[in-house]
């Protein structure tokens, strides 16, 4: 299918009270495995970039982009390309000439006000361009011209008013939250603030999304759903599947060097992985 926007899916999704799914590209095998995935569950996905896999790519944004563009035009699912964790503002810059509808601008080190300010510069010069803009907030608070709490730091809780006064400030499009979840977590034990999602969903116009979802249960991301996460991102989950189907190849066959026979299990491991998540969100 020809690349969607991430704007659309947001919007399918908002209209079937549903959610979508963003999972994290590192290889060509996890882009494989997404369009697979999701193709498997019938549903939408996003293919996400971080400026973590770019700097992977040894700081090389165009070839692993072109691989996950290429994935989705030869895919039967709809996929869209959002580059994720965004820092740099020449990366920022790069996501429109390489084909991404969307992108999450990460000021997050920064005070809140020179967030606010940063962040509604990179809405005006995304707008200009159709880009979609998404940014996180975790608690304000603090002293006086420090950066507000990271969204993703463990025990972090957003406030619904200094959300809706980010997100009129700033003119994002999509607003991740601090709910319960945090990055990189390789067990699903995560218990989320179902109240203040519903508090924060009445209190911002703009899709909520999850960060950190690899690491929550799957009733406890069906009910985010129905409260109203419109975004749902997972990476670990995928890397927990990949390496551990690797893992499990090379111990039972110590002596293979071909990389397609570990990769093939690894990527329908990850597929599995995308398909499962992808059934949880039909709210
Ligand atoms: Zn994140």
């Amino acid at each position: 299918m020809p690349l969607a926007t991430t704007g659309e899916l947001i919007a399918a999704a908002r209209q079937n009270n549903r959610a979508v799914a963003a999972f994290n590209v590192i290889t060509l095998e996890h882009a494989e495995a997404i369009a697979t995935g999701a193709e498997q569950a019938g549903a939408d996905a996003i293919l996400q970039i971080s400026e973590n896999a770019v700097k992977f790519h040894g700081g090389s944004l165009t070839a692993i982009a072109a691989a996950a563009k290429a994935v989705a035009g030869t895919s039967r699912a709809r996929l869209s390309l959002h580059l994720d964790h965004v820092v740099s503002e020449d990366l920022l810059k790069r996501a429109h000439a390489e084909g991404f509808s969307s992108v999450m601008f990460d000021a997050s080190k920064m005070t809140y006000a020179e967030n606010v300010k940063a962040t509604a510069e990179a809405v005006r010069w995304g707008h200009e361009r159709g880009i979609w803009v998404e940014a996180e907030l975790g608690k304000v608070g603090g002293k006086e011209g420090e950066p507000p709490l990271d969204a993703h730091a463990p025990g972090v809780r957003t406030d619904p008013d200094e959300a809706r006064a980010y997100v009129e400030a700033t003119g994002v499009d999509a607003l991740a939250v601090a709910v319960g979840s945090s990055h990189a977590m390789t067990e699903r034990t995560a218990a989320l603030d179902h109240e203040l999602i519903a508090a924060l969903q009445r209190a911002v116009p703009v899709p909520l999304v999850l960060h950190g979802s690899s690491g929550v249960p799957d009733a406890e991301i069906r009910e985010a759903v129905r409260s109203g996460m419109l975004k749902i991102n997972v990476g670990t989950a995928l890397n927990t599947a990949f390496t551990g189907a690797v893992r499990a190849f090379l111990e039972a066959h110590p002596s293979a060097v071909d990389p397609r026979k570990y990769l093939v299990p690894a990527r329908e491991a990850m597929a599995g992985t995308v398909a499962h998540f992808l059934r949880q969100l039909e709210g």
